[in-house]
């Protein structure tokens, strides 16, 4: 009978990847870790993690390890209500997290490698082959191989070739917005607020995530317009121009930041596969769901297919059954956590892990909002309303679902532009 030297493969050594390989290591599960890149580059990936993202690093035993290398505790949020202290006002008295990218992934990965994982860099895996003895193939300097094992876990990011390799096929829900963003230094933010806003009125959302070093990453939503597309070097003014409308917490930080990477652009939506498993092949990560980036959900939703795949295999000698059993967990969540929401995925979302029902105090509106004032126009009241709810997605299934579900679909309708809000000024053309 054949007999592979490894119990899990893994495609990919990012996020995904490392906090599962780590947690499976540790728990003495013979793991490989197939990374293609020798070297982690700045890709323009997310860099501030949710409370109850932080509250999954936990439970997955990374966030003393990200704490002590290259993560910040982030206390306060701005959403244009002031700023919000999370440690005070979150069930779980959490800071978000925050860490530029590519040190995140070194740090994580040589964190399973310690917990016992093998790590092999600038290997590409080249196929996934499902089924009964499920294998990868791989190419390493010219050389092709293939390697079995009990489970193969794709963890290749958002851009998966792997999930199509191993015959699973894509949804997708794309927004009418793009997503940009670039690393910068020089600005004169606070360095314990993570901003994250939406300005209803130009159909924009700005965010800036303080880290390590004098480094802030810098993103701008806006709506589809043509073929304009924030990204390369030459756009590093337009992108910081627009961002500067989205609020006066954008409106001066600006005026000394110089970039530190690549200014990369995305469209924005939702990518899902309904059922991330099948014949020993398991997505986690985003090659199982890519959520919208504007609501920061990403890492969170990583973390937790991590973890939910761990305990699933580690509770159940039978890894085709407790595969099944994690996609359709991870599956509902996404659905009902992050995409709009059925009452029957709100029925099931209830029945999930106290960890997951973090509810958020929430902002009054009228108490907060400043910016609002300032600006002296803007947003209607319902979708004002409406924001000071979302709280960046930590809102309650009992609580707050059906908010979070009206402040979705305003945000989109305001994004999609002047079509579905007539007030909505679509993107200056004078600064492209
Ligand atoms: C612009 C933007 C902003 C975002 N902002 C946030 C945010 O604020 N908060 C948040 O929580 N999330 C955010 N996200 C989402 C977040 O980046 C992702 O959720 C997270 O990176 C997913 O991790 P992953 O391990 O699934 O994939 P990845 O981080 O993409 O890792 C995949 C790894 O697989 C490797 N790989 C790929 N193909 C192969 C192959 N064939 N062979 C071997 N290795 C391979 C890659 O080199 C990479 O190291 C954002 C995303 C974008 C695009």
């Amino acid at each position: 009978m054949h007999s592979p030297s490894f119990e899990i493969v893994t495609v990919g050594g990012g996020l995904g990847a490392s906090a599962f390989a780590g947690a499976m290591a540790k728990k003495g599960v013979r793991v490989l870790m197939l990374e293609k890149e020798t070297q982690f580059k700045d890709r323009v990936r997310g860099e501030y993690i949710v409370t109850w993202g932080v509250a999954e690093a936990k439970e997955v035993g990374i966030e003393t390890a990200l704490l002590n290398s290259c993560g910040t505790a982030i206390p306060f949020i701005e959403m244009g209500y002031g700023p919000r202290n999370l440690i005070e006002t979150t069930a779980l008295q959490l800071a978000g997290v925050s860490f530029f990218h590519p040190e995140m992934q070194e740090t994580l990965l040589q964190e399973a490698e310690s917990a016992g994982a093998e790590v092999r860099r600038g290997v590409s895996v080249t196929n996934v082959q499902p089924g009964a003895n499920p294998s990868v193939l791989v190419a390493n300097n010219g050389r092709e191989g293939r390697i079995f094992a009990r489970l193969i876990v794709v963890a290749d990011g958002r851009g998966s070739a792997a999930r199509k390799w191993a015959g699973f096929s894509l949804k997708t829900d794309a927004h009418p917005f793009h997503f940009a963003g670039v690393l910068l230094t020089g600005v004169s933010g606070r360095r314990d607020i993570c901003n994250f806003v939406f300005n209803p009125e130009f159909g924009l959302i700005g965010g800036l995530v303080p880290q390590s070093k004098d480094r802030f990453r810098a993103y701008l939503g806006y709506p589809t317009d043509g073929s304009f597309r924030l990204q390369g070097g030459e756009k590093l003014g337009a992108f910081l121009a627009h961002s500067q409308k989205v609020g006066p917490m954008f409106m001066d930080c600006y005026a000394q930041a110089k970039s530190l990477g690549p200014l990369a652009v995305f469209d924005a939506g939702y990518f899902w596969v309904d059922h991330p498993y099948r014949d020993g092949v398991a997505l986690i990560g985003e090659a199982a769901a890519v959520s919208d980036p504007s609501f920061g959900q990403g890492m969170a939703l990583t973390l937790r297919d991590a973890r939910v795949l761990r305990d699933a295999l580690l509770s159940d000698s039978d890894w085709d059954g407790a595969g099944r059993k994690s996609a359709a967990g991870c599956a509902v969540c996404f659905k009902s956590r992050v995409r709009k929401r059925t009452r029957a995925d709100r029925e099931q979302c209830q029945k999930l892990p106290k960890t997951f029902r973090v509810c958020q105090i929430t902002c009054s509106a009228d108490r907060n909002c400043r910016w609002m004032k300032r600006c002296g126009r803007g947003s209607s009241a319902s979708v004002e309303r409406d924001l000071s709810f979302r709280e960046f997605g930590n809102v309650s299934p009992v609580h707050g679902q059906a908010a979070n579900d009206r402040l979705n679909s305003a945000v989109r309708a305001v994004l999609s532009g002047p079509r579905h809000y007539p007030n909505v000024r679509p993107i200056d053309s004078s600064l492209r």
